[in-house]
């Protein structure tokens, strides 16, 4: 099966839109979008983007800032621009798309990956920024495999099977990396909606689960409409600024 890898679309419309426009133009062919979470929260368009995902065959898993708009999460738990919007979010969304969103699991096996938000042992909250807290979290993989967002950044940990050591790579562009079966692996294809690795056009990812690859990619899309639309919804400056830069 061939899997296009979405994560933390964070209610960007014009990204999702240029990340399904960019995979169609290069001529990827896939059966299934996998959605690891943060489907909304910091965005303008909450219900455009469940309803635009939800036109393509696809498994979405819960974020955390799906759950802080439904009630879940205590709000304290983040920072203030985040936790505004999570209201705002959760004043926008029609009814069936807080129905969609409850509906979410917060890790899900697919094949034999393992999908997770942030983590597979913390699905909704812990960041791997690091080949340390990787190394733990590869004890909770069933079968080696884990697919995780959360951090919006894209990164390959690798675990060699023997000896048990981790790498951490960043993946090029457009160049397919093949699953060594004497790994483990913990993939992130970074963020569609509000990249952070100083890239500020939209990352995803496709994954071939036959031919065992993994390939990067990021789109241009028209940053400038996403934050025209959140000035006039009013949404926090530093939220509209940072997608300029990426971080
Ligand atoms: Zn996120």
């Amino acid at each position: 099966m061939r899997c296009l890898v979405l994560s933390d679309i964070h209610a960007n419309l014009a990204a999702l839109e240029a990340v399904l426009k960019d995979a169609k133009r290069r001529r990827l062919s896939y059966d299934m979008v996998w959605c690891l979470g943060d489907v909304v929260g910091y965005g303008p368009d909450p219900n455009a983007c469940i309803e635009l995902l939800r036109t393509v065959p696809h498994v979405c898993l819960a974020g955390n800032h799906d759950w802080a708009v439904l009630g879940k999460l205590e709000l304290t738990a983040f920072h203030e621009n985040a936790m505004i919007v999570a209201l705002w979010t959760r004043e926008q969304l029609t009814a069936e798309n807080l129905n969609y969103l409850r509906a979410r699991s917060a890790r899900e096996l697919q094949e034999r990956y393992l999908l997770a938000h942030a983590s597979p042992r913390e699905p909704i909250w812990e960041y791997i920024l690091d080949t340390g807290v990787a190394a733990e979290n590869f004890e909770h993989l069933p079968d080696g495999y884990a697919l995780v967002g959360h951090t919006h950044v894209p990164v390959i940990f690798a675990q060699d099977r023997a000896s048990g050591d981790v790498r951490a790579s960043v993946p090029p562009l457009g160049v397919p990396i093949s699953l060594d079966p004497g790994f483990r692996y913990i993939l992130n294809p970074g963020g569609v909606g509000q990249p952070r690795d100083g890239d500020p056009r939209a990352a995803y990812a496709l994954l071939d689960t036959e031919k065992h690859t993994w390939t990067q990619y990021r789109a241009e899309y028209p940053i400038h409409l996403t934050q025209a639309k959140m000035r006039a919804a009013g949404l926090p400056d530093t939220l509209i600024d940072r997608l300029s830069y990426g971080r």
